[in-house]
């Protein structure tokens, strides 16, 4: 299978995050979406890893069969949080032997409840994923990038430090959902300075349900300007008007975003498609 690295060497990319489907309601769901998006031609589709491990085969079995199905590139995240060293390594072993060469390295949290004292020797950062992955095998190793600093940073500095380190050992970035383009061109500048040059794509995030954005900016530090929460939340009640907002305010970012040469856009689609369809129609950008 192609690694996404050389995707995006070729030009501008269109990626769409999917989590795998929790029941057969939302299996039947998934077909739908997909169907929905493949029309769209998207460059690759990555898929999450629930942090408590729950997801392990789901995500590894809707993996391995969008890569049979041979549509779109799969790119499978893994979280160090769910797993030892040795569960990791087998995970990772699994992927190499189906040919799966696409992994999001991530950190992941943890529920608050689960964290113990660490043993030595397992995994606590997402460098250290990226690392394993390259040692098991000839992965392209993503990881992901936060605009607005990692909640749990010390400083913008230390994050920015760490993400440098971090990219030298792995090929591209995703970055966290935000709303000012502004924020993304400072994370690539500061990243210029630190002499990493590797490609990375801003996430985008439809609003289409007001409360769920809250949820998801409180868990990664990303600021819903104070504008745009006052016009959802005077609609919050009437869900056609509230993704209307939403598409509009993605529109205009992926045009700075696109106007500002980025390497593709990557779409957080919460397992939906109308969002992200009505975007990139509006966009037309060629990927
Ligand atoms: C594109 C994308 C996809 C995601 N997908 C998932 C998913 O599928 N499942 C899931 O559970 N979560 C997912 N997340 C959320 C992610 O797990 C959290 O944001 C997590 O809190 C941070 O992950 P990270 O990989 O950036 O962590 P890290 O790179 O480990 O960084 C976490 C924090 O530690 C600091 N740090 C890094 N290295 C060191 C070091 N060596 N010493 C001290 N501090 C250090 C960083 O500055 C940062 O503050 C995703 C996030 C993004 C942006």
């Amino acid at each position: 299978m192609k690694k996404i690295s050389e995707i995006l060497a070729q030009g501008t990319s269109l990626s769409v995050e999917l989590w795998p489907p929790r029941s057969p309601e939302a299996q039947e769901r998934l077909e739908e979406v997909l169907k929905e998006l493949y029309p769209l031609h998207p460059t690759f589709t990555s898929i999450t890893y629930g942090a408590g491990g729950s997801t392990r085969e789901r995500t590894h079995d809707l993996v391995v069969r969008i890569a049979r199905e041979g549509l779109i590139t799969p790119m499978a995240h893994l979280v160090c949080a769910a797993h030892s060293r040795s569960e990791l390594t087998d995970i990772l072993v699994r992927y190499r032997d189906e040919g799966i060469n696409n992994v999001l390295a991530l950190m992941g949290d943890p529920p608050l409840n689960a964290v113990g004292p660490l043993k030595p020797g397992e995994l606590v950062h997402a460098i250290e994923l990226a690392e394993l992955a390259k040692e098991v095998g000839d992965f392209c190793v993503a990881v992901a990038a936060h605009p607005e600093g990692h909640p749990l940073s010390a400083s913008m500095e230390s994050d920015r430090d760490y993400l440098a380190r971090k990219l030298e050992v792995s090929d591209f970035a995703i970055t966290q959902f935000f709303f000012n383009s502004d924020d993304y061109f400072r994370l690539v500048d500061d990243l210029v300075e630190r002499g990493v040059d590797k490609p990375i794509l801003p996430g985008i995030m439809p609003i289409t349900k007001v409360r769920t954005v809250y949820k998801m900016a409180e868990l990664s530090g990303a600021q819903v300007p104070p504008d745009l929460a006052e016009r959802v939340e005077k609609v919050a009640d009437n869900p056609d008007d509230v993704r209307k907002i939403g598409v509009e305010v993605a529109i205009d970012l992926a045009r700075r975003l696109l106007a500002g040469g980025v390497p593709g856009l990557h779409f957080y689609t919460m397992n939906e498609s109308v969002a992200t369809i009505e975007i990139v129609n509006a966009l037309s950008y060629a990927h």
